[in-house]
C-alpha cells in the first residue's frame, strides 16, 4: 500500500521513506520533523534528522503528505491527509485536530475577485479533552 503510493508518485521507495510515510499517514497526529525523527530513531537508530527532513520534503512535494504552517514563527507540521481540510488547534495542549467541515468547494473559486488555490485557515480554542478540566 505504502510502496504503491510511493510508486504512483514516482518516488523511489526506500525503507526509511516508507516508514516515514507510514508514520505520518497512519495517525492524525500532525507531527513535526522532531517528532517524526524521534519515532524513526526507534526503527533506524542511525538515521539523521537531515534524512528525515529531506524525506518529508520530497513526500510533501509529491503530494503524499502536506506541510502545514499555522504561523510565521511556528514549526511546520506534517499532515498525512493531503486533501484540503480545516484544522482546530487547542490553545491549551497544542493538539491539532482535523475538522470535518466541507471546504473543498472553496478551492478554485473566486472570493472578492481572488482565485483561491489553497486554504491554510485554522480554528483555535479549547479542545474537547481540555474542556473537561475547565
Ligand atoms: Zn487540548
Ligand atoms: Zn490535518
Amino acid at each position: 500500500m505504502i510502496t504503491n503510493k510511493l510508486r504512483a508518485a514516482a518516488l523511489k521507495s526506500t525503507f526509511q521513506r516508507e516508514k516515514i510515510l507510514e508514520y505520518i499517514s497512519s495517525r492524525k497526529e500532525h507531527p513535526t520533523v522532531d517528532k517524526i525523527y524521534k519515532h524513526m530513531l526507534k526503527i533506524c537508530p542511525t538515521i539523521s534528522k537531515t534524512t528525515v527532513y529531506n524525506n518529508v520534503k520530497s513526500l510533501d512535494k509529491a503530494g503524499l503528505i502536506k506541510a502545514v504552517k499555522f504561523s510565521g514563527k511556528g514549526e511546520a507540521i506534517y499532515d498525512g491527509n493531503p486533501s484540503v481540510h480545516y484544522h482546530f488547534v487547542c490553545n491549551k495542549c497544542g493538539t491539532i485536530f482535523d475538522l470535518d467541515l466541507d471546504c473543498k468547494n472553496i478551492i478554485k473559486k473566486e472570493i472578492d475577485g481572488h482565485l483561491v488555490e489553497n486554504v491554510c485557515a485554522y480554528f483555535s480554542g479549547v479542545c474537547k479533552e481540555c474542556k473537561k478540566d475547565l
